[in-house]
């Protein structure tokens, strides 16, 4: 780990050099502004690292046998969404019809999500969505703690390449995994937590759990506008 960290810090002290090289050389130039086309430019290759790490990581789990759950699927559900995202929203496990098509959320639960999104103005491209299990549980039954440590490996890798800022983390199994907690989610939602440098977690309810709890729907409300509200200081 501490040799990780001294990597990235060599990586970045290098990075600055060489752009203290570069802007030092422009000013000899003459040029006294960089164009916002070159800066958009660096920022496009940013994202397409990312968005190839994702794909060379989705390729990976498509593959996975790591949890016996690999015998019944249909498809992995990896999840998708921008390599970029700003935001990442994490459910539970795929359903039948995420583990049919290969996607995430894209049941009744899922069709919620999305209105719920728009709700605060956001569409599903602009976000990633995924969850803690890739491959769908027998029946749609909750996650085994067993499966959700052989899991565990590619949510944190997805998040180190995506590098969200902020995580809204939807439901029990979510809340519970990421914030490493046995707290009830009646609990836990309504505020922000500290995950890691810079990165800020929200825990709300399912919208599974929307559907079969109309009486969630003013506390998922108000979550949401929580959401908008940090996500707008970005
Ligand atoms: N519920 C989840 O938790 N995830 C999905 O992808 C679909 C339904
Ligand atoms: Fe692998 Fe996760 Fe699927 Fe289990 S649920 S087989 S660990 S991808």
């Amino acid at each position: 780990m501490k040799e990780e960290k001294d990597k990235i810090i060599e990586d970045f002290r290098e990075v600055l050099s060489l752009t203290k090289r570069y802007l030092k050389q422009e000013k000899e130039r003459g040029v006294r502004e960089i164009p916002r086309k070159q800066i958009s430019d660096v920022r496009c290759q940013i994202s397409e690292k990312s968005a190839k790490a994702l794909e060379r990581l989705r390729k990976e789990v498509g593959g996975c046998k790591k949890c016996p759950l690999w015998r019944e699927r249909n498809n992995v559900v990896f999840g998708e969404g921008s390599p970029n995202a700003k935001l990442i929203l994490v459910g539970e496990a795929p359903g039948r019809n995420e583990d049919l098509q290969g996607k995430p959320f894209v049941g009744t639960a899922g069709q919620l999500l999305t209105k719920i999104l728009a709700s605060i103005g956001l569409k599903r491209e602009d976000v990633f969505i995924g969850n803690i299990l890739k491959c769908r549980p027998p029946m749609n039954r909750n996650p085994k703690p067993e499966e959700i440590k052989a899991c565990w490996g590619y949510l944190d890798r997805q998040l180190r390449i995506i590098k969200p800022r902020i995580i809204l983390a939807m439901g029990t199994f979510a809340a519970q995994t990421l914030l490493k907690t046995d707290e009830r989610i009646s609990r836990l939602r309504g505020k922000f937590y500290p995950f890691a440098k810079g990165v800020k977690l929200l825990p709300t309810y399912h919208p599974a759990a929307l559907l079969r709890n109309p009486g969630y729907k003013k506390s998922v409300w108000e979550d949401m506008k929580l959401l908008k509200k940090e996500y707008q200081k970005l």
